[in-house]
C-alpha cells in the first residue's frame, strides 16, 4: 500500500498546505480519506483524480475535513463518461451533508444537463453509507474496519483501518488518545494521526484557538498511542501550527522521544509505502 498525505494543513488557511486529506493506494484500489481544502488539486499532484477513487471515507463532519467534498463530487461527475457512482462513507449525518452539497450544486448540474444533452443525462450518483464503530466492509481490493474516536464534543467521529494483502494502515482522524483508538491501531503497519503542538498553540492568547487543545492529540500523544499499540510507522499530519521550513526535525524529535519506529511527516504529497 501507499499512503500519500494530500493535505497536511488544518482549518487555518495556509498558502502551502491543503486541508486534511489522505490518499491510500491499495493495489488498484484508491481510497480518499477526508476531503479538505484543495483536495482535488492535490489528487492531481498524486497522479490521481476523483474518477479513479473506489471510495471516499470521512472521519467526521468538521468543515476542514470535507470542505472540498463538493469539488470531489463535481469533478467526479463532469469527468465520468457514463453514470458512475461515487461511494462516500462517513459517520451518521454524512447523508445530510451530501444532500446539502448536492442541493448547492443544483444550478450547476442543471446547466450541464442542458448543455450536453447527448452525453450527460444523469444526475450525480452518490451512494452514502453511514458507518458506526465495529462495521467492516470492502472497497475494491481493500478491507475497511471502522473504529471509535474521542473528539468530543464532535460526535460521532470515527477512525478507519484499511487492510490489503496483509498490510494495514489506520487513519485516526482528529481526537485525543483513547482505548478504542489503541485497539484499532493494534499491530498496524502504519498509523496516520492529526496532531497539534500544545506548547505552541498555548502561546496564542485567543480563547477560541486555545479551545482546540482539549480535543486533539499532541505530537507526543500520537507517538505514545503508536507505541502502546505496537504500530510500525507513525505518520503525522494536520499540523497545528503549520510546520515551518526547517522545523521538520524538531517535530520528529518530539515524536521520537516516545516512539522508536519510523516517523513520517512533511509537506503536502509526502508519500510512504507500507
Ligand atoms: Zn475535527
Ligand atoms: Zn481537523
Amino acid at each position: 500500500m501507499e499512503v500519500i498525505l494530500l493535505g497536511t494543513g488544518s482549518p487555518m488557511p495556509d498558502a502551502k498546505r491543503g486541508g486534511p486529506a489522505t490518499l491510500v493506494k491499495a493495489g488498484a484500489t484508491q481510497i480518499l480519506v477526508d476531503a479538505g481544502r484543495a483536495v482535488v488539486m492535490r489528487l492531481t499532484g498524486a497522479g490521481s483524480l476523483p474518477i479513479f477513487l473506489s471510495g471516499v471515507l470521512i472521519t467526521h463532519l468538521h468543515s476542514d475535513h470535507l470542505t472540498d467534498l463538493n469539488d470531489v463530487i463535481t469533478t467526479h461527475y463532469i469527468m465520468s463518461q457514463a453514470e458512475t457512482p461515487l461511494h462516500i462513507y462517513g459517520p451518521p449525518r454524512t447523508q445530510e451533508v451530501v444532500t446539502g452539497i448536492l442541493a448547492s450544486l443544483a444550478p450547476d448540474i442543471s446547466y450541464r444537463l442542458a448543455h450536453h444533452p447527448d452525453t450527460l443525462w444523469w444526475q450525480p450518483k452518490i451512494i452514502v453509507t453511514e458507518v458506526t464503530p465495529g462495521m467492516t466492509f470492502t472497497i475494491g481490493e481493500a478491507q475497511v474496519l471502522v473504529g471509535e474516536t474521542n473528539h468530543a464534543p464532535v460526535e460521532p467521529t470515527v477512525s478507519y483501518r484499511i487492510e490489503h494483502e496483509g498490510k494495514s494502515v489506520v487513519l485516526g482522524g482528529d481526537g485525543i488518545p483513547c482505548e478504542t483508538l489503541d485497539a484499532i491501531c493494534k499491530g498496524a503497519d502504519a498509523y496516520v494521526q492529526t496532531v497539534i503542538r500544545a506548547e505552541l498553540v498555548g502561546l496564542v492568547k485567543n480563547k477560541r484557538f486555545l479551545d482546540i487543545l482539549d480535543y486533539h492529540s499532541t505530537v507526543e500523544q500520537a507517538a505514545q498511542t503508536a507505541t502502546r499499540a505496537g504500530v510500525k510507522k507513525l505518520i503525522l499530519t494536520h499540523y497545528v501550527p503549520s510546520i515551518q521550513p526547517g522545523q521538520e526535525e524538531e517535530w520528529r524529535a518530539l515524536a521520537a522521544a516516545h516512539f522508536a519506529g519510523e516517523i513520517v511527516l512533511g509537506d503536502d504529497l509526502t508519500a510512504t509505502t507500507i
